[in-house]
């Protein structure tokens, strides 16, 4: 057995649970990973194989043409864009670019399970602000948890796993009472399933405040999960220590190609995306219609704050062929998928309700 001593802070890391593996074939539906259920479109996968001739080089560091294009379909300064392994990696070099050791974030739980291990990592300690009872962040309370010691605020919109978006008015507010000097991350995986009209809008916010910076993934609406590629927009001055705090060539040359494949094709893939919100609104209403209280969704998933009976539910779910995420003692997370999925999970939560 080795004799190194590893990090003290690693000792009381929590999991970060992945989803189960489906073997290919099996029949089981996989709405454990908030995943897009559909394959990627010919024209990615010819980018993918394209790509796959010259992966003897490096890629390109800065993924410079996929920079630009995001930069461009986002009305923002290529300088603004930093890429990177999937955003949750991005998360880390984000805090480990502005946090000093004991530094605190503040950030809301139930949520991204991620966070506080990202938190630890870069060295800083988490202050967790319960989420409502309706799965909405708290952000009263969360901007009155910011003290002299706040590096960074951590804003899950919509929240995973509990769905619902933050409203534009509470954003306004809560950006109001942040000092500008704290870092205002507002995580936004799910952005392109956001169909609330008063949602709060991530790119104005970024536009009017300098403390503000955006994380976005190609691995949801665009369906690239398996490729790791997501994305941070922050003021230039920002981007750059974001860059330099960067794992050096974090996305393959390969994930460059089809993630720009994937901007080309954004219009057939956000009608995608539409078809997963009727799926969503089916969800919702089947499971509500059966006399669930479950809260808004505006992401790829619906929340079951089952509490005590999360991990027996969802090993019913398993039974009946659909995997589900359980968090133990709280409730399950359902992704939404094709809607014979919707119809299979709807059975057995009918039969749930029945026992
Ligand atoms: N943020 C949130 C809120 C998420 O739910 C996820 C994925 N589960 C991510 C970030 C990370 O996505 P990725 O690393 O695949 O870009």
């Amino acid at each position: 057995m080795s004799r190194v001593p590893l990090r003290k802070a690693l000792a009381d890391l929590p999991p970060y649970v992945p989803g189960a593996r489906v073997p290919v074939g099996a029949a089981a539906f996989k709405l454990s990973s908030n995943e897009n259920p559909y394959p990627p479109l010919p024209s990615v996968v010819a980018a993918i194989a394209d790509a796959a001739v010259d992966v003897n080089r490096y890629p390109d560091m800065y993924a410079t043409e996929l920079v630009e294009a995001i930069a461009a379909s986002l009305g923002v300064a290529p300088e603004s864009v930093v890429a990177g392994c999937g955003s949750v990696a991005v998360l880390g070099h984000v805090l480990t670019a502005v946090c000093e050791a004991g530094d605190e974030v503040v950030l809301p739980w139930r949520s991204f399970e991620a966070y506080p291990i990202a938190v630890t990592l870069a060295g800083a300690e988490g202050v967790r602000v319960p989420v409502g009872a309706d799965g909405r962040l708290d952000l009263e309370a969360m901007a009155k948890a910011v003290t002299s010691r706040t590096r960074a605020v951590l804003v899950c919109t919509p929240n995973n796993p509990t769905g619902p978006a933050v409203r534009a008015d509470e954003l306004a507010r809560f950006l109001a009472s942040v000092p500008s000097d704290v870092l205002v991350v507002l995580d936004e995986a799910y952005v392109e399933f956001v169909r609330d009209e008063e949602a709060a809008d991530g790119l104005a916010a970024f536009a009017d405040n300098a403390n503000v910076v955006l994380l976005r993934t190609f691995s949801k609406a665009y369906g690239l999960a398996g490729l790791r590629v997501g994305y941070a927009v922050a003021r230039p001055r920002l981007a750059a220590g974001i860059r330099a705090a960067s794992t050096p060539f974090g996305v393959s040359h390969v994930a460059q190609l089809a993630a720009l494949a994937s901007l080309r094709a954004r219009d057939e893939l956000l009608r995608r995306v539409g078809s997963i919100v009727t799926e969503r609104s089916r969800m919702l209403d089947g499971l509500r219609r059966q006399g669930w209280t479950v809260p808004d969704s505006q992401a790829n998933f619906v929340w079951l704050p089952l509490g005590d009976h999360a991990t027996a539910f969802a090993e019913r779910c398993t039974h009946a062929g659909v995997l589900v995420r359980p968090f133990a003692g709280d409730g399950v997370r359902v992704s939404v998928g094709e809607p014979e999925a919707t119809d299979l999970l709807l059975e057995v939560t009918a039969d749930w309700s029945r026992r």
